[in-house]
């Protein structure tokens, strides 16, 4: 029997709303699984738990988590507070504290969805991006002087590691071996930024140098993004600096179809730490409370929660599942084209796991 202890933040607008229908497809899936369990801790830190507190979460957030087996997580962001108190309080000090240095985005069209691709074109997407996510352009580092003068200066300042570049390259490698095409794309930028990314093309040289077996290519990030429009299917496995993956993420999550469905881990790959689970949308305040979000996003992220504690064979009955609603496409959200609440895609869902027992 293993019993999985998941900490449960559902955070800001629609986060909650879909956390919750994700934990309960995964009690659904712990009693249809022989010998799977878990063991639920939800957290209500977020903001409004700011407004009545001053943190985002408490000070000893992180010692609280940090013996969790994973952090499955909704959306946080709120229209009244800056993100540099709702983002750096919750989600990046959450990422930061833990180290974990991999986010990884996983795309694909889900059956019976359409993309704005040519259909062809757009059933060719296969991807998975790794993102470096703990340096290069967003550490932060930097600052500002002369505030209101003429002669005002803001600088950030992009930070490349030897260390750095290093493990998020291994990273990458492995994953990529572990599919089965063994493609790795390099995305870089070193003709225009002459530092910090000719680092990285040089170390992470020596580091595929290291992979037998692996077919690696390189390509400028401008020239990345015209390669997924034009050639999707030339692409497999991605590995890409903190910003030019993060822009990468969001063509690559409109290529999939909706912004509902596509889903993150934060993943901290020593495991000494908990990693982090989440959907990439943010916490839609325009819909939230209406119960309409597309929670399916939160249940992809609940298959890639489960491949990452080594529960293999209810990662994929779970993404069957979710394929068999959108493949007969007679539950689908508002953002899908459908007219299905939350409640009614996720009974969809739970019913569809029971089906395949
Ligand atoms: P943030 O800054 O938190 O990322 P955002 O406004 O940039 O917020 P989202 O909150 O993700 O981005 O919302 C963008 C749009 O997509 C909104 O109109 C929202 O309603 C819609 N949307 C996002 N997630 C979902 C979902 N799960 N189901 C349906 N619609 C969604
Ligand atoms: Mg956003």
């Amino acid at each position: 029997m293993s019993l999985h202890r998941i900490a449960v933040i559902g955070g800001d607008g629609i986060g909650p709303e879909v956390v919750e229908a994700g934990v309960e497809v995964l009690e659904t899936l712990a009693a249809a699984e022989f010998g799977l369990a878990f063991e639920f801790k939800r957290f209500d830190w977020g903001s409004d738990y700011y407004r009545r507190n001053g943190r985002m979460m408490p000070q000893d957030g992180l010692a609280r988590l940090e013996n969790f087996d994973a952090i499955y997580f909704g959306a946080v962001g709120d229209p009244e507070l800056p993100d540099d108190i709702t983002l750096w309080g919750l989600r990046l000090a959450i990422c930061q504290g833990f180290d974990q240095y991999a986010n990884v985005r996983p795309t694909r069209l889900l059956p019976g969805l359409t993309g704005p691709l040519r259909p062809d074109l757009g059933q060719q997407i296969d991807w998975v991006i790794v993102r470096e996510n703990s340096e290069g352009e967003y550490a932060g580092v930097g600052g500002r002087a002369h505030r209101g003068l003429p002669i005002e200066v803001g600088m950030d300042v992009a930070v490349f590691t030897r260390a750095g570049i290093e493990r998020i390259a291994r990273f990458a490698c492995d994953l990529a071996l572990s599919r089965p095409r063994k493609l790795l794309t390099v995305v870089t930028k070193s003709n225009a930024q002459r530092h910090g990314m000719v680092l990285w093309d040089e170390v992470v040289r020596e580091v595929v140098r290291g992979y037998r077996g692996l077919t690696v290519d390189w390509m400028l990030v401008d020239a990345m993004t015209q390669r997924m429009v034009n050639r999707p299917g030339s692409i497999d496995t991605v590995l890409a600096t903190n910003l030019h993956a993060d822009i990468l993420s969001d063509l690559a999550s409109a290529l999939g179809g909706s912004l509902g469905i596509g889903s993150t881990a934060n993943i901290e790959p020593s495991r000494n730490r908990p990693s982090m689970f989440e959907p990439i949308h943010g916490s839609a305040f325009d819909i939230t409370g209406k119960g309409i979000a597309n929670p399916l996003g939160s249940f992809w992220t609940a298959s890639l929660m489960l491949d990452h504690l080594g529960e293999h064979a209810a990662a994929r009955r779970l993404m069957v599942a979710i394929e068999t609603v959108t493949g007969r496409g007679e539950h689908l959200s508002p953002d899908l084209g459908g007219m299905a609440p939350t409640a009614e895609v996720t009974a969809a869902v739970i019913a569809a796991l029971s089906g395949l027992n």
